[in-house]
């Protein structure tokens, strides 16, 4: 079994437990807060959000308040499979600037890009560059790049 394989099975997992696949309500359903803070906040460190497995017994997403709402989902999603799938992960931080490409942040990715169904698909997107579908999905550059590498079995 692929890798891709393994989280397209929790993914349908997850929707069939849950009744769900609103990233919003799957916080609620695994009890992981999500915190809005400002931008400057001192536990951002620079990053659009932290994940932290164990914050006072909580597991916890400090996440940048006021992103475009597609691209805090992504975000959201991506933190989602660390807490899931990568239970030996007590800190993760999001970067969109920083592409780690490490096996985990290319799951997560993964992970984000089929939870929230995003799809590229060949016709739409036709002639365009992947700086203009990046845009159009509210997803970084990098990171779409890496998504389709690893949708062809690499990583
Ligand atoms: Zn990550």
């Amino acid at each position: 079994m692929s890798c891709s394989d393994w989280i397209n099975e929790c993914i349908s997992g997850l929707i069939e437990l849950y009744k769900t696949k609103d990233i919003y309500e799957l916080y609620k359903c695994f009890n992981i807060k999500i915190i809005y803070v400002e931008n400057n906040c001192i536990l951002l460190q620079g990053n659009d959000a932290v994940y932290l497995r164990s914050c006072m017994n909580n597991e916890v997403v400090y996440i940048k308040d006021g992103l475009i709402f597609k691209y805090e989902k992504f975000v959201l999603a991506h933190e989602l499979a660390h807490a899931l799938l990568h239970t030996k992960i007590y800190y993760a931080s999001f970067n969109k600037k920083l592409l780690n490409n490490d096996k985990y942040e290319a799951q997560a990715n993964y992970f984000a890009f089929k939870l929230l169904e995003i799809t590229i698909d060949p016709n739409r997107f036709k002639g365009y560059s992947i700086t203009q579908i990046s845009k159009i999905l509210c997803v970084p550059q990098n990171i779409l790049v890496q998504y389709l590498r690893f949708e062809k079995g690499g990583r």
